[in-house]
């Protein structure tokens, strides 16, 4: 039997129902604030990423999916979204019509990592760019939208943690202090570090290896090293959260993976998957547009990490009481996600039963009403069980004599309300009953 690739898998129909709600819950708040969506290709040329995302850094070292075309282009599966969102940005000239561009992007992203519980080779992104905005604003709005979306989904046990990477200004004289610092440490480094150290020293900060954490614990901060600009816009950001009461820390550590961020960055924790893991993570990048050949423009964004906000969102909802799931169900996102199963579930009981129990259902499928019905000729006790198992809010009994009689029965799965409507008209019936007229 062939299976799926190491790292990859199927987001089973089991699944998806909740990873819909998920994405329609982002992209309707992300619409309220004034994004539109973009699709891109999950290939580009692999010069787009070595000079974006930088050259010493994981993804393009080791992780990236690079194979040459059968014309010899080097090629590779997107690791990140927004080195082509700025790619289409640039080539489609976007900033011409307003300067101001607010996009948002969902799709699969590749790096061959080692997969284990929440890390794919395949993995999916929600992503939210923003360009031509110089304000701390932004920065603090998008802490804020994601920090919106968590809250919606019913997600509590997540933390911003945010810092400022300062820009070309400051940052020259921080990483002269954090060399001299690192020169001092060497021989507790790991060799990745010390290979880093040539080229891009502020990344040794984001090694994952123990003894280099340990050795860095008391690292320069770039925190103490922020020009005036870097310090004000920092200084606004935070003030703005703490005003709309959005919960963060400030973390020196966070550096993030990437080579393109400067000034704000920010990681949304969570403790939900036993070790603390991101969910979310960002940053601005205004120097990554102009690098890319593009205009001198600013940008900032995120990408949210589905896979793994889908499994602490399912373990929310499957943890949750009857009466805890009733309260929430009030929900925008509760009603997303239970719009998934069926309003009614038709069981006929005969064979004219039958062919009317098609007819009825395909009607009430067109005018909007989610229907099923059961062509298998079981037992009523059987198909009962099965509306059970498919969470259908209502039955509708349907034997040869209740048409017969004109008398079919609906009866309200919760509050076991029984109704009858007649075999003459039960579409509009059912329609006017479920208040859908
Ligand atoms: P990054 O682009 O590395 O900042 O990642 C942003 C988010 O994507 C992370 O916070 C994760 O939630 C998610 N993510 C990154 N890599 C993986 C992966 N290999 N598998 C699953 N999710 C990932």
């Amino acid at each position: 039997m062939i299976q799926t690739i190491r790292g990859f898998r199927d987001i089973l129909p089991e699944d998806t129902a909740l990873w819909q709600a998920i994405e329609k819950s982002a992209s309707e708040l992300f619409e309220d604030f004034g994004f539109q969506e973009i699709r891109i290709p999950i290939m580009e040329k692999t010069e787009l990423f070595a000079r974006s995302i930088g050259e010493t850094t994981d993804i393009v070292e080791k992780e990236m999916y690079t194979f040459p075309d059968r014309k010899g282009d080097k090629l590779t599966l997107r690791p990140e979204a927004t080195a082509s969102v700025v790619r289409s940005y640039i080539q489609h000239n976007m900033g011409a019509s307003d300067p101001v561009q607010k996009l948002y992007t969902i799709g699969p992203m590749f790096r061959r990592e080692r997969p284990q519980k929440g890390r794919y080779r395949q993995f999916y992104q929600i992503n939210a760019e923003v360009f031509g905005i110089s304000s701390p604003y932004i920065d603090a709005q998008l802490i804020l939208i994601l920090n919106e979306l968590f809250k919606r989904l019913g997600l509590s046990e997540l933390k911003a943690h945010i810092n400022s990477l300062g820009c070309k200004e400051c940052r020259p004289a921080f990483q002269k202090e954090l060399l001299s610092f690192l020169n001092g440490k060497k021989e507790h480094l790991c060799e990745n570090c010390l290979r880093r150290m040539e080229k891009n020293p502020l990344r040794t900060l984001d090694c994952k290896v123990p003894e280099c954490r340990a050795a860095l614990a008391d690292a320069p901060s770039t925190l103490d090293h922020l020009c005036s600009g870097c310090s004000d816009h920092f200084e606004t950001v935070k003030s703005v959260l703490n005003e709309q009461g959005v919960d963060f820390t400030v973390d020196k550590t966070l550096v993030r993976g990437l080579d393109y961020y400067s000034r704000t960055t920010f990681e949304i924790l969570t403790t939900a998957l036993g070790a603390q893991s991101a969910v979310a993570g960002g940053g601005r990048y205004d120097a990554l547009i102009k690098e890319l050949d593009g205009p001198e423009t600013y940008g900032i964004g995120f990408a949210i990490g589905l896979d793994r906000l889908a499994d602490i969102v399912a373990q929310v909802v499957n943890s949750s009481s009857v009466e805890e799931r009733e309260a929430g169900s009030q929900s925008k996102f509760m009603k997303l996600l239970y719009a998934k199963v069926p309003d009614i579930f038709i069981i006929p009981l005969g064979e004219k039963a039958t062919r009317l129990a098609y007819l009825w259902s395909s009607s009430l499928n067109i005018a909007g009403i989610r229907t099923e019905a059961d062509y298998s000729g079981r037992s009523l006790k059987s198909l009962m069980k099965r509306a059970d198992r498919l969470n259908a809010a209502h039955v509708l009994i349907a034997g040869d004599q209740e048409i017969e009689e004109n008398a079919l029965v609906l009866r309200n799965m919760k509050t076991k309300e029984q109704y009858f409507i007649t075999a003459e008209n039960p579409v509009e019936e059912i329609e006017t009953l479920l208040n859908r007229v």
